[in-house]
């Protein structure tokens, strides 16, 4: 869908409602939609993204997985394709860790494009978050642990975006130096 951006800022309203009382986990305890609003600032500045429905579909990108929402409610608000994105990027928090880790790269391959656009943001903001403001407590090794499983996801959705995949590299490639020599 193109240029529908009232739609794009009652999203933004929704999600900023829904993660209301969440914070970031890093120690400068940011507002969780901060998250949300990057992640689709981060398609259409870097990726050049301008499909709406991707774009909304990045705002809402974690109110299933993490505030009271359903995605029936998504499809009545915004659309069967932005609920389907959100669907997609939602892990099932009913599952443990480790294997809620594991299908995340098993998964992305058969992402659809747009989810695989946000999966691209999501790992970008986290990896940058998880250089520039840890989770309080996180030692080196967990930083460094969650880089090389992001790239692992992304490493199985490549070829859908240039400009985000070079980018993501290069976020990579200067967490890891920052993390290691500090
Ligand atoms: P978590 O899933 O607990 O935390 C990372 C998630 O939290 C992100 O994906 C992000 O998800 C959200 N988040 C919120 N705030 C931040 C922030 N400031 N920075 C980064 N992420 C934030 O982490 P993992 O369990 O995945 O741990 C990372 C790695 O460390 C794993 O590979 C795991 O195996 C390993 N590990 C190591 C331990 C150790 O002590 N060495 C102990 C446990 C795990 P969203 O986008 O949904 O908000
Ligand atoms: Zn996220």
């Amino acid at each position: 869908m193109r240029n529908d951006l009232p739609k794009l800022l009652q999203a933004i309203s929704f999600a900023a409602k829904k993660h209301a009382t969440q914070k970031r986990k890093g120690a400068n305890g940011e507002p969780y939609v901060n998250h949300v609003i990057e992640v689709a600032n981060t398609l259409a500045s870097i990726g050049k993204i301008e499909d709406y429905d991707v774009l909304i579909a990045a705002v809402l990108h974690d109110t299933i997985e993490d505030t009271k929402t359903s995605a029936e409610e998504i499809t009545k608000l915004f659309g069967a394709t932005v609920s389907g994105y959100v669907s997609e990027v939602t892990d099932d928090k009913s599952l443990p860790k480790d294997e809620r880790k594991q299908l995340q790269i098993e998964h992305a391959r058969h992402l659809s494009n747009g989810a695989k656009y946000i999966k691209l943001g999501d790992k970008i903001s986290n990896i940058r978050d998880v250089t520039e403001n840890p989770p309080d407590g996180w030692s080196d090794q967990r930083r460094l642990e969650y880089i090389n499983w992001g790239k692992q996801v992304i490493d199985r959705l490549r070829g859908v975006n240039e400009n985000l995949e070079n980018y993501f590299d290069e976020l990579v490639t200067a967490a890891r130096e920052a993390i290691e020599k500090p």
